[in-house]
């Protein structure tokens, strides 16, 4: 029989209760959680590890993450001048980062620079044990349409040979509901574990609007229907509600997003049982008004979150007040580095959201939204051994997760260190 490990509570939130928990103490073999005790016996030949001074969590998951670029500020730059295998090496370090952060898995939303398969390769190799990181669950690739915010050659349109040629270089931009029956196909055939669309246009993105529809009814229909019957999930990039409501009539499983919510959509949301990943912090300082931190993005998202403050203000009201099964994710590409997915915590909080719904979201339901809630994203019995623990006070800090003081991973345990940024 394997050595025991024996993790020392200080607080203990487990995923499932409401609450802090006092006086447990987690047994650890084999990689997995064997048992949570009050105990205090020590069993002969245990190792212990002394978490007293801290709050013990589920490792965190970030549902939301682009992971194939190095640094954010130079993210335009790194598309055409960085090699697909720096892209790849990117996507290994974001999930090396996310791991010390205590972020013990991450959804990768699609590429956002890289126009092959590494982060499929990088998934591999972490869970074959090659390399350590954070476990990814991935859709290389985002569907999309031409011009659409998907399709990062709409920034090169004044040069249609150079915008053709860019278009191209990405195989799943297309139109016509067969395109994307055969897009789906692929995707799966190359190991994605979900579908990602992109329904609307974006802010990040200088040619296009929040509210455009960039897929139409027959093309919705033809992923979701393929998806579903290759036992697959979709979920998509979208902001207007009413093309929110179009694809939870047609059975999305889930939507990216979602910041111009509305009542009556909210409530569709909840009827279905889909979930929203809000991502608040990309655009958060035109929610809570900053516009010295604005100074500092590109001009054109800078432009649309001006534009769109007062409908972001009032959906992101919808959306804190609402019933919605939600997953937390930070989607980084504007204003913090890809891994430093605490600072989600921030967002939520300042946005009136209460602790255990946020914490509930980082584990137990992103476990749900990843597919893998059956070995991860609670602390119970029989679970695989993902486990976090924080100095900070997790109900009134909001920086609380950026400052991770210890993580596990399938019962091994990884150096951390602080955000970058915090
Ligand atoms: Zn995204």
């Amino acid at each position: 029989m394997s050595r025991l490990t024996i993790l020392i509570c200080g607080k203990l939130y487990d995923g499932v209760h409401d609450e802090l928990q006092e006086n447990k103490r987690i047994f650890i073999r084999n990689g997995k959680i064997e048992e949570i005790t009050e105990s205090t016996e020590i069993p002969e030949g245990a190792d212990v590890i002394d978490l007293s001074n801290t709050t013990v969590t589920p490792g965190m998951i970030d549902a939301h993450v682009h992971m194939d670029y190095r640094d954010w500020h130079n993210i335009r730059q790194e598309v055409y001048h960085t090699s697909e295998e720096m892209k790849t090496l990117a996507v290994l370090r974001c999930a090396q980062k996310a791991l010390s952060h205590g972020f013990t898995s991450v959804r990768h939303m699609g590429n956002i620079n890289a126009v092959g398969y590494g982060v499929i390769d990088v998934r591999n190799a972490i869970n074959e044990g090659m390399f350590t990181g954070a476990r990814i669950i991935c859709a290389p690739m985002s569907l999309c349409t031409p011009g659409s915010h998907g399709d990062a050659s709409q920034s090169y349109a004044g040069n249609f040979r150079a915008a053709s040629l860019l278009q191209a270089m990405k195989p799943v931009c297309g139109s016509g509901s067969d395109f994307f029956v055969n897009a789906v196909r692929e995707q799966v055939k190359y190991g994605a574990d979900f579908i990602k669309i992109m329904a609307t246009g974006g802010f990040f993105t200088p040619n296009d609007t929040p509210l455009q529809k960039q897929m139409n009814d027959a093309e919705l229909e033809a992923v979701i229907r393929t998806a579903h019957e290759l036992g697959t999930t979709v979920t998509a990039h979208v902001y207007a509600p009413d093309m929110m409501k179009t694809m939870l009539e047609m059975g999305i499983d889930g939507c990216e997003h979602g910041s111009l919510m509305d009542e009556e959509t909210a409530q569709l949301f909840v009827d279905k049982g889909a979930y929203l990943v809000p991502t608040f912090c990309p655009y958060d300082e035109a929610v809570h008004y900053d516009p010295e931190k604005l100074k500092d993005k590109q001009p054109e998202f800078r432009a649309k979150l001006e534009l769109y403050k007062d409908r972001l203000i009032a959906g992101r009201k919808v959306i804190v007040g609402s019933k919605i099964k939600l997953g937390y994710g930070t989607d980084f590409v504007a204003n913090h580095q890809n891994y430093d997915s605490g600072w989600e915590y921030d967002a939520w909080m300042r946005s009136g959201m209460e602790p255990f719904r946020i914490l509930k979201a980082a584990t137990k339901t992103n476990a749900e939204i990843l597919g893998i809630d059956a070995f991860t994203g609670t602390i119970e019995k029989g679970k695989n051994a993902d486990i976090s623990a924080w100095k900070r006070d997790l109900l009134n800090d909001s920086k609380a997760l950026l400052d991770c003081a210890f993580v596990m991973k399938d019962g091994i345990v990884y150096p951390t260190e602080p955000s970058s940024d915090l």
